[in-house]
């Protein structure tokens, strides 16, 4: 693990770049809320680039699920935002796919931990994404969005400046 200073706008947008293919193939649109002047981060800019991909992937996955639940006419979002104030920088990935029931929300970041058929998952993305955000000083909570999906937000201390 190496902890430089990080701008971890430019890692979501090097994570979504690896993954755009994927989204686009899908139709599934993606909507930028950045935060015009960001402070950097401490972090470990290769794993947390991993965090996204790994986040982008499960809102990749709940949004076909929902296609499948709900038909192919809903909306395919995936809202990246970024956002700063009293020390601390958010980042956000939402989706509108088909959420996540009250009753898993304490298990999702668990070892193994997964919905998906064999195969298809292994339970491992959020628990790695968990200690990789931790080991970089921050903590990653899960939601439900308001506009109906999930989000998954991940907060860091600001690194002082000067
Ligand atoms: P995997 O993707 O291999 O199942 P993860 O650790 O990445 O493992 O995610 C664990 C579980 O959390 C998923 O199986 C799914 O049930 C739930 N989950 C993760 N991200 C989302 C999301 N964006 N929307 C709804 N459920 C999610
Ligand atoms: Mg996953």
């Amino acid at each position: 693990l190496v902890l430089i200073p990080v701008r971890i706008d430019d890692v979501m947008k090097k994570a979504f770049e690896m993954f755009s293919q994927q989204l686009k193939v899908r139709g599934i649109h993606v909507q930028w809320e950045l935060a015009e002047e960001l402070p950097d981060i401490s972090g470990d800019p290769d794993r947390l680039e991993q965090v996204f991909i790994n986040l982008l992937i499960n809102a990749r996955d709940a949004i076909e699920e929902r296609v499948q639940r709900d038909g192919r006419d809903i909306e395919k979002r995936i809202t990246m935002r970024s956002s700063t104030r009293d020390g601390e920088v958010t980042v956000e990935v939402c989706d509108t796919g088909a959420g996540i029931p009250e009753k898993m929300r304490d298990k999702l970041f668990e070892p193994f931990f997964t919905t998906k058929d064999v195969g298809k998952g292994t339970g491992l993305g959020l628990s790695i994404s968990y200690g990789i955000v931790k080991d970089c000083g921050g903590n990653i909570v899960a939601r439900s969005n308001e506009e109906g999906g999930a989000c998954f937000a991940i907060r860091f201390p600001a690194l002082e400046v000067g």
